[in-house]
């Protein structure tokens, strides 16, 4: 044998999201005035509450390995949470806290799929979901979602989709990148025929706090017993509560799924961080006051975003409901020139922006939708005037 490296790692394409950040970093770093529309997580510190209940964490010292599903404790928070939040009945022994949400979408898969089992993911979708089903030997089955439906998928799509290997669905409501939300009306629609196509739904609701105009959010197993029992439910601390960098997720799910997903954290991560866990439980448990704050300074800014970009030529855009993305279609962009060169996709695009505007944006071939971008709103006022006249300057020099 030779030195060969596996075929599965081989597969996987690095994230191009974080590819994107580290080239803004980077000309960040040799002192350009870079504006990055590129950033996926909260611009806003951790809450001070959250922050001292980890110091606190450390001077007790609750600085030991923990159980591998997390703390009683947080176990016990994130049920409560689920049935005071989301209206959903998890007891304690269904939930298991995991390091971020990706690591618990990653237990969610090793723990449902056998090798060629297909997941169906709704395009565009979050781009480490079709890596993360293919890490766990599941074939991933993308059903384009057009914007006139609103990025969201029907259910008669989701019906045609279903065959024989079909094993799970995922659902993103709020969704990254597209800032939609689906309606419980919708849900109730999707809930059928994941019941009837007796398969699983793999909810990820990491944005639930991000949502506008009033807007309900609504927990697709909260819908009945019948879908609760198919339902697999993926939160995480990351995005509500500005901890992206602590890695603390957690989900609720049928017993047997939640029983094998802790055997593998056991062998393979072990307890998330204990500190982190400690302050997760103020998170969840304490004053829930900054989400608020937070919540509102996103929506200054998603209107501003809104309305400059609708004003713009060549772009088109739906008005966000949710997350902090705003996702642009830019297809009317694509075959024209800037300066002599040929914007022939979306890559292009995008390099073009960050080299000559110093304005990073993410081009979404990765997340199945080739001739949009995605712009996060997780950046100061200031700087998204600052980028969105960068753009606009970029769009009045294309011929
Ligand atoms: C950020 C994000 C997650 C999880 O992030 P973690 O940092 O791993 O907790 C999950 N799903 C979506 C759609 C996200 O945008």
């Amino acid at each position: 044998m030779a030195l060969t490296l596996s075929n599965k790692g081989l597969a996987v394409k690095p994230s191009s999201t974080l590819a994107i950040t580290a080239k803004a970093k980077e000309l960040k770093a040799e002192g350009k005035d870079v504006v990055g529309f590129g950033a996926g997580e909260p611009d806003f510190n951790t809450p001070e509450n959250i922050c001292k209940a980890a110091t606190q964490a450390i001077e007790t010292g609750f600085t030991k390995y923990t159980a591998a599903a997390g703390t009683p404790e947080l176990r016990k928070a994130v049920s409560e949470k689920f049935a005071r939040v989301n209206g959903l009945r998890y007891a304690p022994e269904q939930c298991v806290i995991s390091n971020g949400g990706k690591h618990a979408l990653t237990n969610i898969f090793q723990a449902i799929l056998n090798p060629g089992d297909e997941v169906i993911i709704p395009a565009p979708f979050w781009l480490s979901y079709p890596e993360i089903v293919k890490l766990a030997d599941g074939v991933p089955v993308i059903v384009r979602c057009t914007a006139e439906q609103g990025y969201k998928i029907t259910p008669e799509q989701l019906a045609a989709a279903c065959n024989e290997k079909t094993k799970a669905f995922v659902l993103n409501s709020p969704s990254n990148p597209t800032g939609m939300v689906y309606s419980r009306e919708e849900l109730e629609a999707l809930a059928r025929v994941i019941v009837e196509k007796d398969i699983f739904v793999v909810s990820d609701e990491i944005y639930e706090y991000l949502a506008y105009d009033g807007i309900e959010v609504v927990s697709i197993g909260s819908l009945g017993e019948d879908i609760l029992a198919h339902t697999i439910t993926c939160n995480g601390m990351a995005k509500g509560y500005a901890m992206t960098g602590w890695r603390v997720g957690y989900t609720g799910a049928p017993l047997a799924v939640a029983k094998v997903m802790s055997s593998i954290q056991s062998h393979q991560t072990s307890n998330p961080n204990s500190i982190a866990q400690a302050a997760s439980l103020e998170a969840l448990n304490g004053s829930q006051e900054s989400v608020g704050v937070m919540k509102e300074e996103f929506d200054k800014r998603r209107k501003y975003m809104f309305e400059r970009i609708s004003a713009m030529p060549y772009v088109k855009t739906l008005l966000p409901k949710g997350a902090f993305y705003v996702f642009v279609d830019v297809s009317e962009v694509l075959g024209k020139n800037h300066k002599g060169t040929e914007i022939s996709d979306v890559s292009v695009l995008a390099k073009i922006l960050i080299e000559e505007y110093l304005t990073a944006v993410v081009p979404c071939a990765d997340f199945g939708f080739a001739d949009h971008v995605r712009l996060s709103y997780a950046i100061s006022m200031e700087q998204i005037e600052k980028g969105l006249n960068r753009i606009e300057e970029f769009l009045k020099n294309l011929q």
